[in-house]
């Protein structure tokens, strides 16, 4: 049994503080009956509404993957292509991509069953660091680094700010840390090519304050408590 503010909570509702105000304002039923007291216990066999509509008690889980390259971002491929969901055993919660990585990217990405948490992440209006290990051929010169930063004319528009870091020249390419606050599809690519550069190796290394820490390539983590609540 579990007090009906942290059920709440934990299905997504609000905070516990915010839930408890819920409760007080009589938009809560348990079993169909109006509940206003805090301290109310439930079990997993009651039926909780708020507003008239039923929650979600399913368990939220939140994991980091380091995605392999050489695999599609979705739950299941008609093509029958490995997906990243072959790389995450053990877990009977129905998970979903946070965004979406390409088959050829590998490195960070998140799976969850918060709807709420993904849709936040994934909207274009919260702007969240995402850096990506970038190789592309050649060694060019640092007028492409500066256009990548400000911005690259692409079919759907120019590209917001950017920043690039880390410059390394190796024998026949570069690479190179190219942090974006968009998440386009295929985007740093499209700014790669659009400037003459088709990428060869790309990598997600970090997404917020995350990154692959201890994670490699194939496996994942689950996200602590204190991260989840940093991320919403
Ligand atoms: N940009 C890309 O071009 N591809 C990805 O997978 C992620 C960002």
């Amino acid at each position: 049994m579990e007090r009906l503010q942290k059920v709440m909570a934990h299905a997504g509702v609000a905070s516990r503080r915010k839930s408890e105000d819920i409760i007080k304002q009589g938009r809560v039923k348990v079993n169909g009956s109006v509940v206003r007291e805090l301290g109310v216990k439930v079990s997993t066999e009651d039926t909780i509404e708020v507003d008239g509509q039923k929650i979600n008690r399913e368990k939220k889980v939140y994991v980091l993957l380091n995605k392999p390259s050489g695999c599609i971002t979705t739950v299941n491929d008609p093509r029958g292509r490995n997906t990243v969901l072959d790389y995450i055993q053990g877990i009977k919660e129905r998970i979903y991509p946070v965004g979406r990585l390409d088959y050829d990217t590998s490195g960070l990405l998140l799976l969850s069953n918060d709807g709420d948490l993904t849709y936040k992440l994934t909207h274009p209006s919260h702007e969240i660091d995402k850096i990506y290990q970038v190789e592309i051929p050649g060694h060019p010169s640092p007028g492409f680094f500066k256009q990548l930063e400000k911005g690259v004319k692409l079919e759907d528009g120019l590209t917001a700010p950017a920043s690039v870091q880390d410059v390394i020249k190796k024998g026949n390419s570069t690479t190179f840390i190219l942090t974006i606050h968009e998440g386009r599809n295929r985007q740093v690519r499209r700014m790669c090519s659009q400037l003459d550069y088709q990428v060869i190796a790309l990598k997600r290394i970090g997404f917020a304050f995350l990154n692959l820490d201890g994670v490699s390539e194939g496996s994942y983590r689950f996200l602590s408590n204190r991260e989840v609540n940093r991320l919403k």
